[in-house]
């Protein structure tokens, strides 16, 4: 992949961008049905995406739609469960690098099955498929402190966003992050989809 110019927008203007889209898509305004050929030639020379979205491998959720983005406009990353590992992370880091997004997203969604099952591993003792256990390890440790007295529902909201904010916590804690966000203009900043309603809700 060659190094590219970084984007032209800055990490509050990308993070607008993102707040508009979803409000386009919420309100079927969306702008991109269909792609030029002249902008895939253009594109084809390189891309200056604005942001960088870790999104859930959730068919529901493609952040492309969801922010009414178009092609080269986001720089996304999908796993189940939106969690880190040492392929996201190094993604992570091409984008910070070599693209240099000014906004990175950790882009949740209720009803996630992964961290449903994370709920049932951990409340219920339910046990999962060896590489599945694998991933959920990473989803369990923002489960900590969650009160599973509560209507299932709730719980997974509350673990979708508890999720959210751990992977944020744990990049936080990440060498590249603190050496390189503090005093920058890189926003890195949490938010939930709502599958029923389409909106996205920006994590403070
Ligand atoms: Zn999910």
């Amino acid at each position: 992949m060659p190094t590219t110019v970084p984007s032209a927008y800055s990490a509050q203007e990308a993070l607008d961008r993102l707040k508009e889209g979803n409000e386009r898509f919420v309100a079927g305004l969306a702008r991109f049905p269909t792609l030029q050929k002249e902008v895939l030639a253009e594109l084809a020379k390189g891309q200056q995406p604005y942001a960088t979205i870790l999104g859930c491998s959730d068919s529901r959720v493609p952040p492309e739609l969801v922010f009414d983005a178009g092609f080269g406009e986001l720089f996304v990353i999908r796993v189940a469960g939106n969690v880190l590992g040492p392929s996201i992370l190094g993604t992570l880091q091409y984008a910070a690098a070599h693209l240099k997004t000014p906004l990175f997203v950790v882009l949740g969604h209720e009803g996630c099955g992964a961290v449903k099952a994370a709920i049932s591993a951990k409340f219920e003792g339910a046990r999962h498929k060896s590489r599945i256990e694998v991933l959920l390890e990473n989803i369990l440790p923002a489960l900590d402190g969650l009160d599973d007295n509560q209507p299932l529902d709730a719980l997974v909201s509350k673990g979708v966003e508890a999720n959210v904010r751990h992977t944020i916590r744990e990049l936080m804690e990440t060498p590249e992050v603190k050496a390189n966000l503090p005093g920058s203009n890189i926003i890195l900043v949490g938010a939930v989809y709502d599958l029923e309603s389409g909106l996205v809700r920006f994590l403070e």
